[in-house]
C-alpha cells in the first residue's frame, strides 16, 4: 500500500509526530511512503523510509496527483496550513480534486488522518 504524505511548513512537525504515533500501523500494513521534497527530508531525518518527489511549489503535489490518477497512490495525508498563502495553490486544489475524482482517501488534518489509520489498523 502506498501513502503520500505532504505537509506545509507550519505543519511538518505535526506530520513527523503523526508518523511516530502510527509506527505500528505503518509496519503492520507494509505501507510505503512517498512525499513532496521537503516533507520527505524532514520525515527521513526522523528515521522513516520515504520516496521523495519535487518540493510542493516545484510540482511535487502534481507528481503525487499523477500517481493517484495512475492508481499507484492509495491514500493522501496532506496537512495543509490554512493560515498561510501558498504560491502553488492551484496544484493543491488540483491534488484534492484528483483525490475526489478517483475516490482516494484524503486527510487534511491529523484528526482525520488518525481516523483513517485506525481503520487500517482494524483490517
Ligand atoms: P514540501 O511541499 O514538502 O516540499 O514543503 C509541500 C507543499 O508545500 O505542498
Amino acid at each position: 500500500m502506498e501513502i503520500a504524505i505532504i505537509a506545509h511548513d507550519g505543519k511538518k512537525a505535526e506530520m513527523v509526530q503523526f508518523l511516530n504515533e502510527q509506527k505500528e500501523v505503518l509496519k503492520n500494513n507494509n505501507i510505503s511512503l512517498v512525499s513532496t521534497g521537503t516533507t520527505g527530508m524532514k520525515v527521513e531525518k526522523a528515521g522513516f523510509d520515504v520516496v521523495k518527489f519535487k518540493s510542493g511549489p516545484l510540482g511535487g503535489d502534481a507528481q503525487i496527483a499523477a500517481r493517484a490518477v495512475e492508481g499507484k497512490c492509495d491514500m493522501v495525508i496532506f496537512f495543509r496550513d490554512p493560515l498561510e498563502k501558498h504560491p502553488h495553490e492551484p496544484d493543491i486544489f488540483m491534488l484534492m480534486r484528483i483525490c475526489d475524482v478517483y475516490d482516494v482517501p484524503l486527510a487534511t488534518n491529523p484528526a482525520t488522518a488518525t481516523m483513517l489509520f485506525e481503520s487500517l489498523g482494524r483490517r
